[in-house]
């Protein structure tokens, strides 16, 4: 059973958001969008590996960032059985995959290398972080042990090891795992509340917004797009968003461009903001559509500033 699903981390939407925001997207961020989207995608690709196994019980935590003595430290995905917790480790890299003599992770593809740290130690220090947060917790004598999986259909795995296989082999590896560790120690309901209990201790990683500067700002796309014609942007007029290329209205879509905004400049903006980016001439309309959003404000008249974490946050529970 999954507990925590594989999801898109707050990164991933903000760089979603800047992808299609940036009229020029500067080299750092299509390299950091390319990462956390291999992150998710790699991630997203293990259910359907570890359902092929259903002879015991466990529960899955995907993407868990845990703090401890202010140190985050964060597993791909946690399974949890009876008789022992599993960490993977996942890479999402395709090209030829090889461990050098310094024991790093080394992919070559298309004539450029690039160097990662060992996989399999990167698991075995996320052991030794999440064996102090148990015993906080109470669960001290639990074996955890740690895998490496590669899950992407392009990686040319070089080299043969049992902890560090590719996806097709896990529900194998599994099985020889579970037969391995055969002493149950916890009891269902026991796995069930400690994976609730590590779900409510999850930390994402906080957001770094841009700084609004003269070259950013001239280089953002701003606007109300329409959801069928983006990136061309809409008109408010007659009191509702109208794409004058296709004739598609939506009197709430400036509500979309909003969380564009918090993704890109944080969570609060003021009337100013919102003309500049919704591509509003009128204090009076923009005002109006700020006060209809019925979020928390702050401050007189003329810089009441609007906050729109709200509306992220339920627009990450329906994403
Ligand atoms: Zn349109």
């Amino acid at each position: 059973m999954i507990i925590r699903p594989p999801q898109k981390t707050d990164q991933l939407l903000q760089l979603e958001v800047m992808q299609e925001r940036y009229l020029d997207v500067p080299p750092n961020i299509s390299e950091s969008f390319g990462r956390e989207l291999a992150g998710y995608l790699g991630e997203k690709s293990l259910p359907y590996f570890i359902d092929l196994i259903t002879t015991t019980s466990h529960y899955d935590l995907y993407g868990l960032r845990l703090e401890r003595n202010n140190h985050h430290f964060q597993i791909d995905c946690l399974i949890l059985f009876p008789s022992f917790f599993l960490i993977t480790e996942i890479k999402h890299l395709k090209g030829k995959l090889f461990i050098n003599e310094a024991h790093q992770l080394i992919q070559s593809k298309e004539s450029e290398e690039k160097v990662y740290q060992h996989p399999l130690s990167q698991a075995k220090l996320q052991k030794e972080q999440l064996k102090k947060v148990l015993e906080d917790l109470g669960f001290e004598s639990i074996p955890i042990y740690t895998l490496v999986i590669f899950t992407h259909d392009q990686a040319n795995i070089t080299f043969e090891h049992p902890d560090m296989i590719p996806v097709q082999q896990l529900p194998f590896r599994l099985g020889e795992l579970t037969q391995e560790f055969s002493d149950p120690r916890l009891e269902r309901n026991q796995l069930l509340q400690l994976g609730k209990r590590l779900v409510s201790m999850h930390r994402e990683r906080p957001l770094t917004f841009l700084q609004p500067t003269g070259e950013v700002l001239r280089n953002i796309r701003r606007g109300v797009f329409c959801p069928k014609c983006k990136p061309l942007v809409m008109k408010w007029t007659h009191g509702t968003w109208k794409c004058s290329k296709c004739g598609y209205k939506d009197k709430n879509a400036h509500i979309l461009a909003l969380i564009d905004f918090v993704f890109m400049f944080g969570y609060t903006i003021n009337n100013r903001q919102a003309r500049w980016f919704l591509l509003l001439d009128s204090i009076y309309t923009a005002s109006r559509i700020l006060r209809t959003l019925k979020v928390e404000s702050y401050g007189g008249n003329k810089n009441k500033t609007y906050n729109l974490r709200f509306l992220l946050n339920s627009y990450k529970g329906r994403a």
